[in-house]
């Protein structure tokens, strides 16, 4: 293992899906054995969702653990820790606010589409201050390794400018962070238009049951070209094309051609794909099942990787403070 650090999370809003498998989640199992990997249950960025249902975030924060520890990640190679439980990153997130300036933030893509014609009234400040405290996330326990898609790109090139303003105002404290670029960042949803979400009920969950799966997938939407068995399709607009692509990739070539000369029928590839997913989320199924009823496991490894978070944290801080020269008391 090198000594780099990785850092990655997800908000938790909710169970995963197979859209975080493909995009994150699958990587991230290779990660772990590769770096000194830090994942972070974002509960704070949950909030932006949910900040009038706080209730759902403690739910949700366990469930997305259950979801990591079922696709594999291991506490030996990873720490996984809870955002709210690091104070250092809201202060770092302050002290970056004095010198990043509003302009710089609506420049960025993702907010700058959020806007809806260039008005910022509507947006909420979490949403549009979320490069700084992104920044925290990646600072506080200096990650240089960032798995990001390509849509989070800007973001991250934020980050790397407040790193560089910061370092440049006060000393070197914190490394610039380099992307990992994710393979399969926004698998398509079941209806085919959108990536695939939760709150567009166009997902299959980690955690589905069996019928669940199937049930999902024999509803997909498929290519609309595809009326008779063997019409030529186009599988690159049919979102189980992209499902074959992402989760069995050795046979993705083979649907391709079938499709596209329509020697498959969508019945057959749909069961196809219905197959590989049962194999693939069955054992994760298991594991969730086996680590649910060991709550007391679940809580411990959250307050181990948390704790070791904030050892770290405390760390950075303390070097922050010294350079910026706000160190009293001491
Ligand atoms: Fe989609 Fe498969 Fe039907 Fe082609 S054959 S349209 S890839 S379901």
């Amino acid at each position: 293992m090198t000594q780099e650090r990785v850092l990655t999370g997800d908000r938790t809003t909710g169970r995963l899906h197979l859209g975080h498998y493909a995009g994150s989640l699958q990587n991230r199992v290779q990660l772990q054995h590769q770096y000194d990997t830090f994942i972070m249950l974002a509960d704070v960025q949950a909030l932006t969702t949910h900040f009038d249902r706080p209730e759902l975030i403690r739910e949700h924060v366990r469930e997305v653990a259950l979801d990591y520890l079922a696709v594999g990640i291991d506490p030996e190679h990873a720490n996984i820790f809870i955002q709210s439980m690091i104070p250092e990153i809201a202060e770092l997130t302050v002290f970056f606010s004095m010198f990043v300036k509003v302009n710089h933030l609506r420049h960025n893509p993702t907010i700058k589409a959020e806007s809806r014609g260039g008005s910022f009234d509507e947006l909420y400040y979490g949403f549009l201050g979320y490069p700084i405290s992104q920044t925290a996330d990646i600072t506080f326990c200096k990650a240089t390794i960032i798995p990001v898609g390509e849509d989070q790109l800007p973001h991250l090139e934020s980050s790397r400018y407040i790193v560089r303003r910061f370092n440049e105002l006060y000393g070197p404290v914190f490394p610039e962070p380099q992307a990992l670029l994710s393979k399969f960042p926004r698998l398509i949803g079941l209806d085919g238009n959108a990536k695939m979400s939760k709150s567009l009920g166009n997902a299959i969950a980690l955690s589905a049951s069996s019928e669940e799966i199937a049930l999902k997938v024999r509803k997909a939407v498929t290519d609309p070209a595809r009326i008779h068995k063997n019409d030529p399709g186009h599988p690159e607009r049919c979102p189980i094309y992209h499902y074959h692509q992402a989760f069995r990739a050795d046979e993705a070539a083979e649907i391709h051609a079938a499709c596209e000369q329509g020697t498959i029928g969508c019945t057959e590839c749909k069961h196809r794909i219905t197959k590989t997913l049962q194999d693939l989320l069955g054992p994760m199924r298991e594991r969730r099942a086996a680590y649910e009823t060991k709550r007391g496991f679940v809580d411990e490894m959250l307050q181990h990787g948390t704790e070791r978070a904030r050892g770290i944290a405390r760390h950075t801080m303390e070097e922050v403070r010294e350079v910026m020269g706000i160190q009293y008391f001491k």
